[in-house]
Protein backbone atom coordinates (compact mmCIF):
# COMPACT_ATOMS: atom_id res chain seq x y z
CA UNK A 1 0.00 0.00 0.00
CA UNK A 2 1.80 3.58 -1.17
CA UNK A 3 -1.14 5.50 -0.93
CA UNK A 4 -0.30 7.76 1.45
CA UNK A 5 3.13 8.31 -0.03
CA UNK A 6 3.87 11.43 -1.42
CA UNK A 7 0.53 13.11 0.42
CA UNK A 8 1.48 15.68 2.19
CA UNK A 9 -0.36 16.43 5.49
CA UNK A 10 -0.73 19.50 7.13
CA UNK A 11 -0.55 20.37 11.29
CA UNK A 12 -3.80 19.87 12.41
CA UNK A 13 -5.06 16.91 9.87
CA UNK A 14 -5.64 13.46 11.18
CA UNK A 15 -2.15 11.01 11.19
CA UNK A 16 -3.30 8.31 8.82
CA UNK A 17 -0.59 5.83 9.55
CA UNK A 18 2.14 5.23 11.68
CA UNK A 19 5.46 6.18 10.43
CA UNK A 20 8.20 8.99 10.38
CA UNK A 21 7.35 11.50 8.27
CA UNK A 22 9.54 14.36 6.80
CA UNK A 23 8.85 17.93 6.34
CA UNK A 24 8.57 19.27 2.97
CA UNK A 25 11.29 22.01 2.91
CA UNK A 26 13.80 20.22 2.29
CA UNK A 27 16.16 20.53 5.43
CA UNK A 28 14.77 16.96 6.48
CA UNK A 29 13.12 17.68 9.83
CA UNK A 30 11.38 14.54 10.94
CA UNK A 31 8.32 13.89 12.72
CA UNK A 32 7.66 9.96 14.21
CA UNK A 33 4.92 8.69 15.53
CA UNK A 34 3.14 4.90 16.21
CA UNK A 35 0.31 5.75 17.14
CA UNK A 36 -2.37 6.66 14.18
CA UNK A 37 -5.49 8.82 14.79
CA UNK A 38 -2.72 11.70 16.33
CA UNK A 39 -2.83 15.01 14.92
CA UNK A 40 0.41 15.99 12.94
CA UNK A 41 2.18 18.93 15.00
CA UNK A 42 3.01 22.20 14.04
CA UNK A 43 5.91 22.85 11.73
CA UNK A 44 9.06 23.01 13.49
CA UNK A 45 9.95 27.37 14.09
CA UNK A 46 12.83 26.91 11.97
CA UNK A 47 10.98 25.01 9.04
CA UNK A 48 9.33 26.83 5.84
CA UNK A 49 7.55 23.98 5.01
CA UNK A 50 4.37 23.67 4.96
CA UNK A 51 3.42 20.34 5.51
CA UNK A 52 4.22 16.26 6.26
CA UNK A 53 5.05 13.64 4.10
CA UNK A 54 5.09 10.03 4.61
CA UNK A 55 8.83 8.87 4.65
CA UNK A 56 8.79 4.98 6.33
CA UNK A 57 5.48 3.81 7.10
CA UNK A 58 5.65 1.50 10.13
CA UNK A 59 3.52 -1.67 10.53
CA UNK A 60 3.02 -2.95 14.09
CA UNK A 61 0.03 -5.03 12.97
CA UNK A 62 0.37 -8.05 15.52
ZN1 LIG B 1 11.50 21.59 7.51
Amino acid sequence: MSEETGKVYHPGEIVPASGIYECDCGEEHDYSTDVKGHRFPPMQHDCRGSGWTLKTATHRDD
